[in-house]
């Protein structure tokens, strides 16, 4: 029999990825002990009493069975409550909060809430590749918003045509942002949603490195600008603030028909969150770690500081990021990404990440990732030091 898969598959750009993962083996068959500063994905461990919450939580027999859809009531208040601590915006859990099994769950199933066939939905490129999966798996047009160094990685939406504007649906965007660690001021947010309610377009924030921040930065919510509750939706993420990738477990909030509209797509394709999980993440969420986060945040740093500081004195254009635990960086001049990239991994063993993996966007970047110990990053900066370029 011959298998014909669905044509949507088809729309997916070749993964560049797996073709730099074949090379990393390559070269690790080769006996080179690669640093990988190419992942986002934490390297430090859960704080211990959120493991231990977990653990309490497995022995009930209540939390064997299948969970609410929406989220143990719990769960959804200790959110708000969060997001009200945090952010001072209140909002009403049973109607304005969802559970995720992770962010990026929650992205993929709101734009099923919400694209039709021919609806156009605007993209930051380079951007987090399910903000472009979710729009053409359900038939939607992207249009691409540049993110440029000139302009501070925003996206310029005065640039928008009106043509464009009129017909968009949705606009995501994503700060603290990966891949290019750029950060925002309210400012932006309130220009964001001016334009989106002036459009009638639909705002998603995905704020899932909210809490990784340095020197003094506090990033900004959507629901801090007035009239955002109208047109807006956040998604957030115990991943990378509680080094919690593993565990799936997120949260969306905000406007109730569209948390309503995720809501029923979630009830129709899975069976929410193990509520062994949402037990373990309310204890993340109430605090109570004496300083874990900032003391992770304090690593981050570190690590940034020496990475940054060895780029420039190497002649690679970066910015020191005020948030995320990545470092986006120029690459040098005779270079694209993709071969930049692969001399660093064939010559350095340093594993990294073309920005042109995000994008087009991204193309003549590349992505550090802060991931392993101060003294790997050292190790990796010396290797660097070594090749010349
Ligand atoms: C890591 C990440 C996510 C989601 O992570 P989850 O583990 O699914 O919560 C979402 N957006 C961006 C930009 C990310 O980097």
């Amino acid at each position: 029999m011959q298998i014909k898969t669905a044509a949507r598959l088809g729309l997916l750009p070749p993964y560049l990825f797996a073709e730099l993962d074949r090379l990393k083996k390559e070269v690790q068959q080769k006996g080179v002990d690669v640093i990988s500063l190419g992942i986002g994905d934490p390297d430090l461990p859960t704080p211990s009493h959120i493991i231990e919450s977990l653990k309490r939580a497995a022995d009930n027999p209540i939390n064997h069975r299948y969970p609410d859809y929406e989220g143990l009531e719990q769960f959804r208040k200790t959110a708000a409550d969060w997001y009200r601590r945090r952010f001072g915006a209140s909002f009403d859990y049973q109607r304005e909060v969802c559970a995720l099994i992770g962010s990026k769950e929650g992205i993929a199933n709101f734009s099923t809430a919400i694209v039709n066939p021919g609806d156009i939905v605007l993209i930051p490129d380079p951007g987090y590749p399910v903000y472009y999966s979710g729009c053409v798996f359900n038939g939607g047009e992207p249009y691409f918003l540049t993110l440029k160094k000139e302009h501070g990685f925003m996206p310029d939406l005065a640039s928008i045509p009106a043509e464009i504007a009129r017909r968009a649906k949705m606009l995501w965007l994503n700060y603290p942002n990966n891949p290019t660690a750029a950060t925002v001021e309210l400012s932006f947010f309130e220009s964001a949603v001016k334009f989106c309610l002036k459009n009638d377009i639909i705002l998603a924030h995905d704020s899932a490195y909210s809490e990784i921040a340095y020197d003094g930065y506090r990033s900004p919510s959507v629901f801090q600008v007035e009239g955002s509750r109208e047109c807006a939706i956040e998604f957030h993420s115990l991943s990378k603030t509680f080094s919690m990738t593993g565990w799936r477990v997120g949260f969306a909030i905000g406007n109730a028909q569209l948390v309503g509209a995720l809501g029923k797509v979630k009830t129709n394709c899975d069976s929410g969150v193990f509520q062994a999980v949402q037990e373990a993440a309310i204890t993340g969420l109430e605090g109570g770690d004496g300083d874990k986060l900032a003391e992770y945040c304090a690593i981050y740093k570190e690590r940034r500081d020496i990475l940054v500081g060895a780029l420039r004195k190497l002649g690679l254009e970066c910015e020191s990021p005020r948030a995320t635990f990545y470092v986006w960086s120029k690459v040098p001049k005779g270079y694209t990404s993709v071969s930049f990239t692969e001399r660093v991994l064939k010559e350095a063993g340093v594993a990294i990440t073309p920005g042109s993996g995000f994008g087009k966007g991204g193309e003549g970047y590349v992505r550090f990732s802060l991931t392993v110990s101060s003294e790997r990053v050292r190790e990796a900066v010396d290797r660097l030091t070594a090749l010349r370029f």
